[in-house]
């Protein structure tokens, strides 16, 4: 099959593509094609609505648990021990006092230290090896 535009031939193959372009999904939105009323302003959503604020645990949907030290001690110094403030950690305020509370509740539990080495003494030489705490004797 061949169409004649403007005195030129179109082979079967550029008209299906030439068809295909004009009838794609972008053209027959009715979002953007509105036939009736062309000039009217299209419907669309507040482009500078501004995003809800959030803390990061409440943005992830993260629960503070005792047993997650990992998570509980970025909320400690690691110099002195001292639990941040709301001002330094940026949590809201539920989700800060949760963090305080099972941050206790570990120190308690023994899964993280009351006290920090003093990092004067963080250089000192080791008098053993944390994995091997016996030293070596003769016996
Ligand atoms: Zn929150």
């Amino acid at each position: 099959m061949a169409l004649e535009v403007t005195g030129k031939l179109l082979t079967n193959t550029w008209y299906c593509i030439l068809r295909r372009s004009f009838t794609s999904t972008a053209f027959k939105n009715e979002k953007y094609t509105n036939t009736s009323n062309n000039d009217m302003p299209i419907e669309m959503e507040n482009p500078f609505v501004k995003e809800k604020a959030q803390c990061i645990l409440c943005k992830l949907n993260i629960k503070p648990d005792y047993k997650n030290t990992k998570l509980l001690s970025q909320f400690v110094s690691p110099f002195t021990g001292r639990i941040y403030g709301r001002y330094i950690t940026g949590l809201c305020k539920r989700k800060q006092e949760a963090v305080v509370k099972e941050i206790i509740k570990a120190q308690n539990a023994g899964f993280m230290p009351y006290y920090n080495k003093d990092p004067i003494y963080l250089e000192d030489p080791k008098l053993f090896s944390p994995d091997r705490p016996v030293r070596p004797h003769d016996f």
